[in-house]
This record gives C-alpha cells, sequence and structure tokens, in this order.
C-alpha cells in the first residue's frame, strides 16, 4: 500500500492501514488453521469465540449495557429502514420522523410501505446553509412507536451536536458517524449502522437494541430480519456475512489499541477542525452547513468556480488524494474524512487546495 495516497470516499471508505495489513498476512492461513477465515464455518469453534469476541469489543467501545442485544444482520444501512418499521411499528401504527438531509429521507420512503412515516421536520436553512430546526418546533406525534432520526447525513455533511429528548424510543441510523465519538447507548431504543464507514466491508449492518423491544415483529416478517429470532440465535439463523464480521472485530480491536473511541473522537475533532478552519479562511472555497452542524465526518465543500470542478477532481487524483466528487444530489467535493483518515490525510488535502486555489483563483 502507498503511504501517500489518501482515500476520501464516503463509502465503502478506506479501512485502518495496520487491519488491513493484518487481513493481508492471515488471508491464506487463518489463526493455523490454513485455511482463510472465509473458508470456515461459521459454526466453528475459532470462528465462534472470533464472533463473540467482537461483539464483546463493540461492547466495551460503546458501554453497551446487558439491556441491549447487538446483531450482526445482513442488507447493510438500507436493510434497516425496513427492517426497523416491521420489527417495532405495529400493524396501522405510527413512527416519527426527523429529515435532515436523503439518508433520513429514504428512511421515511422505506417506512411509508409498513405504516405511517409521520415527517416531524423537514431540512431547515440559516440563509443558504443547511441545518436542524430546533426540537421544540417538531411537531411530534403523542403514540408513536419510535422516533427515527440519522445523527449524521453523509450526504449533505449535516451532524447533530445534541442528542433529541423525546419521549418515543429513539431509533439512530449512525452509518457514518458510530464510533467516531463518545455516545452513552442508552439514551437509545436502538442504534445501526452500515459497516462500510467507520467498521468494515459494506454488507453487514451493526444493530445495537433495547432487549425490551424485542419480540413485537409483525408476522410477516422474513426471520433473517427478525431481530428477536437473530439475538436468540447469535446472529447465526442463517451463514452471517463472515468475512466482514471477522474484519469488523479486527477494527474494533484496532480502535481500542487506540485509545477507545473518546482518544479516537479527539483526533476527528483535530482533523475537521483543520479542514473547516482552512475552507472558512479561503474564499476560493465554501462549506454550506451552519457552523455547530457541520459533520466531522463528511466535509461537502464548493469551488467558488464550480468551472474548475473537473479540473480539481483530475488534479486532486493524479495528487493521491482519491474520491473528492460530491454527491450526485448535491454536487460539489466531498471529503469523507472517518477514524481511518489519518490527519496527514488531512494536511495533503488542505495544501493541495491551498495551492489549487492560488494557481487559479
Ligand atoms: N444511512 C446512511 C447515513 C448512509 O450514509 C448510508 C450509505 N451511504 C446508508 C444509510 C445506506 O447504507 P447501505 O448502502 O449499506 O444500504
Amino acid at each position: 500500500m502507498d503511504n501517500s495516497i489518501f482515500n476520501f470516499c464516503a463509502g465503502p471508505a478506506m479501512l485502518p492501514r495496520e487491519v488491513m495489513q493484518q487481513a493481508q498476512q492471515e488471508f491464506l492461513d487463518w489463526q493455523g488453521l490454513g485455511c482463510s477465515v472465509m473458508e470456515v464455518s461459521h459454526r466453528s469453534p475459532e470462528y465462534i469465540a472470533m464472533a463473540k469476541e467482537a461483539e464483546q469489543d463493540l461492547r466495551e467501545l460503546l458501554s453497551i449495557s446487558d439491556d441491549y442485544a447487538v446483531l450482526f444482520m445482513h442488507a447493510g444501512g438500507r436493510g434497516q429502514f425496513f427492517s426497523i418499521p416491521m420489527n417495532l411499528m405495529p400493524q396501522g401504527g405510527v413512527a416519527d420522523h426527523v429529515v435532515t438531509g436523503s439518508w433520513s429521507r429514504g428512511a421515511v420512503k422505506e417506512c411509508q410501505k409498513y405504516g405511517q412515516a409521520k415527517v416531524v421536520t423537514d431540512i431547515t436553512y440559516q440563509g443558504n446553509n443547511r441545518g436542524i430546526a430546533p426540537q421544540s418546533e417538531w411537531q411530534l406525534s403523542d403514540n408513536a412507536a419510535y422516533l427515527h432520526y440519522c445523527p449524521n447525513e453523509t450526504v449533505e455533511g449535516v451532524e447533530f451536536d445534541y442528542v433529541p429528548q423525546v419521549d418515543a424510543p429513539l431509533v439512530a441510523d449512525m452509518s457514518s458517524c458510530i464510533l467516531s465519538r463518545q455516545i452513552n447507548v442508552n439514551d437509545f431504543g436502538l442504534i445501526y449502522a452500515g459497516a462500510q464507514k467507520n467498521i468494515g466491508p459494506s454488507g453487514l449492518a451493526i444493530v445495537i437494541v433495547r432487549k425490551d423491544l424485542l419480540g413485537k415483529a409483525r408476522s410477516d416478517t422474513p426471520s433473517i430480519f427478525d431481530y428477536q429470532q437473530q439475538f436468540k440465535l447469535d446472529s447465526m439463523l442463517n451463514t452471517p456475512p463472515t468475512y466482514a464480521w471477522y474484519l469488523a472485530g479486527l477494527v474494533f480491536k484496532w480502535l481500542k489499541a487506540q485509545g477507545g473511541v473518546a482518544a479516537v473522537e479527539e483526533k476527528n475533532i483535530a482533523k475537521a477542525k483543520l479542514l473547516y478552519d482552512f475552507i472558512d479562511e479561503c474564499d476560493f472555497y465554501e462549506n454550506r452547513v451552519v457552523k455547530h452542524y457541520r459533520s466531522r465526518m463528511n466535509v461537502p465543500f464548493y469551488l467558488a468556480d464550480e468551472a474548475l470542478n473537473d479540473k480539481f477532481l483530475q488534479e486532486s487524483k493524479q495528487a493521491g488524494l482519491l474520491a473528492l466528487k460530491g454527491h450526485r444530489m448535491v454536487g460539489g467535493m466531498r471529503a469523507s474524512i472517518y477514524n481511518a483518515m489519518p490527519i496527514e490525510g488531512v494536511k495533503a488535502l488542505t495544501q493541495f487546495m491551498a495551492d489549487f486555489a492560488k494557481k487559479n483563483g
């Protein structure tokens, strides 16, 4: 691997170099078994021990109590958009939804297939800048089965700087912010995350769900998406995504070695500050999110002269700064700086951006 190349992709995203190297080293011979972890049964004692340890490490990283089940599920983040209503919303029920961007809107659309998805607030603007309406303005239902929100919108780069306080169980799509900052799991009824940003390969979803919410699935819920059934069978009702689970386990060990979530959060704050400060100080670039709702993980930005977009992308790629193109829905650029992105990557990016501005401004 080349140390001077930095991948800013929003997901699947870069994984810690040390993790990738370890995975490479033991790729053909895992635990001395003479074959790859990809080739062993999920029922084998070695695999089960690894799977349990991964769960245990995640529990330690997030201080998850025994009141919560930790599930390793199929079908990525979006797989939860339907699994949540199927498991938590009674027939004819209502679920409140906070819409702050593309992903929370996507969850609404899917939920509508199973009951009423009530949008309690939609994206707000302060001037041209995206923000989030104060909670006092949300139109909450009296009888919601849960309130769904996305603490970090990957496309728009809008992140909550607080946890909403509501009576209904709080359901959070943490696909792009899990393990990036400290949280109190007890604030939530359910937390879920597609793995491909801060956890591991795509396809896997982690679900952390309060046990009193289990056992309420609609009768037509497919078994592999039924939380209670998966909980009873240690997420092995069928063959789980074994390689993704293994790699997630390596990432959890890496995080612990970094000093855990608190230590990584410090680094994430420093990385985000470096990039936002640079953007704010340079007239050539602009971020369009209200300051206290700016994401620490996904930093969208626009060039003052959008005609230079292609040139910027071409030259940044040549400089070893990959995947900076913004999401097609919002345009511009986006730098995703998840846990695995070292500060050197952000320094290289700001240096490139400064040089580009000088040459083209
Ligand atoms: N939620 C959020 C916040 C995301 O960023 C994404 C993927 N970028 C998803 C859900 C969907 O995840 P997946 O592609 O794994 O279904």
